[in-house]
């Protein structure tokens, strides 16, 4: 992450800004170095500093109700701070020459990006599918195709390279490696003794966000993978006996990962998977179709879908990781990616028979999160779930 952001830094190469489930293979394939501001927003989260600059946005207009991700960004900038000054010795966020937005994930990232095209004065492409789909049909995925399509002429204006269809081939294969190894990683945790959580999975999920379409990402999860492998057949979890397996619905809370993740352990439960990690898991993507494929895999994603197909995908892990119990974190500032504020957890338990939590909290602004009755009311839940496995 360090080489990353130094290589960023540099200047020595033209930079694109990319949502995280954003067309990122075809911003590779023309040259850019992609830099993806969720990336910086979770940084703000996981660091604490969000709170110090989501005022500086509400100043600006910007409500402290909508994406924390978003206002603690954007109050970075303005208060011309960052964490990577001092974690990575860089000057900040790099400067792009091009900005790209998908609204798979919500429509927030399209107020965001636009703020930073109007202070940059930077091009701006999008690609807007349609959203809340039971299933994903051809009929949508012509038309992403066709949004991708129109992205090809601004992004050769501004890198000075032609469009190279064989390069863009190289970077999806590249990225569905480096995926479909992520996919592995993730599904060592449905073995009895889980060698990774949903907590260490939001750390070791960094390649796959801002790396993917590079050999880096694949050679991290192919050494990622290696160890984990080892670690089931040695049958070592990542605590020792596990009395309870729990799967995480919605956003990390980023300023109290370690600390959700003692409360968890302390009680012997495992939170072995979540929708979160699993979210940068695009296994549709096919170098040899690569407008299609990634179409797809970026339409098709648990984000942009109906709440018929989340509770499929749902109830399908809940299965293949034998999971006790879920807890949703209803996100304060996050709609887009908080699911039980709809019934979903009672839909999803009269088709499982898996009890629910609901905890509230946000992924980046504490303010919204009370630490005591989260520790209440989660160890109870793990109680109530082992009484019920007795
Ligand atoms: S999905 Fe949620 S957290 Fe992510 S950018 Fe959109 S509103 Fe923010």
């Amino acid at each position: 992450m360090s080489d990353y952001f130094t290589l960023l830094d540099s200047g020595k190469k033209k930079v694109a800004w990319c949502t995280s489930v954003g067309p990122a293979e075809l911003l590779r394939s023309f040259g850019f170095e992609v830099f993806f501001p969720e990336n910086h927003g979770a940084l703000l989260g996981a660091t604490r500093t969000a709170m110090d600059f989501i005022p500086e946005a509400i100043k600006c207009g910007y409500s402290g109700h909508i994406c924390s991700y978003t206002t603690a960004d954007i109050g970075s900038y303005l208060k011309k701070e960052s964490p990577l000054q001092t974690h990575y010795g860089v000057e900040g966020v790099p400067k792009p020459d091009i900005i790209a937005y998908n609204t798979n994930q919500c429509r927030e990232v399209e107020d965001w990006f636009t703020f930073y095209a109007d202070e940059f004065n930077c091009p701006i492409v999008g690609i807007q599918p349609p959203r809340y789909l039971d299933e994903v049909t051809q009929d949508e995925i012509d038309l992403v195709v066709k949004q991708m399509k129109k992205m090809i002429p601004v992004c050769e204006k501004v890198s000075g390279r032609k469009f190279n269809l064989e390069k863009f081939k190289k970077t999806v294969k590249l990225s569905k490696e480096a995926t479909l190894l992520w996919q592995k990683v993730l599904k060592t945790s449905t073995a009895k003794n889980a060698p990774i959580s949903f907590f260490d999975g939001t750390i070791h999920m960094g390649p796959i966000v801002v790396l993917r379409g590079t050999q880096r990402a694949k050679d991290y999860y192919t050494l990622l993978l290696a160890e984990l492998e080892e670690n089931v057949k040695n049958n070592i979890g990542f605590i020792p006996k596990a009395k309870t397996r729990i799967f995480w619905e919605g956003m990390p809370i980023w300023g109290k990962l370690r600390m959700m993740s003692d409360l968890f352990t302390d009680n012997d439960s495992a939170v072995v998977a979540s929708t979160y990690c699993s979210s940068w898991v695009f296994d549709k993507f096919d170098e040899n179709d690569p407008w299609n494929s990634t179409a797809r895999a970026y339409t098709e994603i648990f984000i942009n879908r109906s709440d018929k197909a989340k509770e499929k995908m749902l109830a399908e892990w809940l299965k293949e990781y034998e999971i006790d119990g879920i807890v949703f974190h209803d996100t304060k500032t996050c709609f887009n990616n908080s699911n039980a504020k709809f019934g979903m957890p009672q839909r999803l338990q009269k088709i499982t028979g898996v009890p629910f939590l609901t905890i509230e909290g946000d992924l980046c602004d504490l303010r919204f999160f009370s630490e005591g009755q989260s520790i209440t009311k989660v160890e109870t839940f793990l109680e109530q779930l082992e009484d019920i496995k007795v």
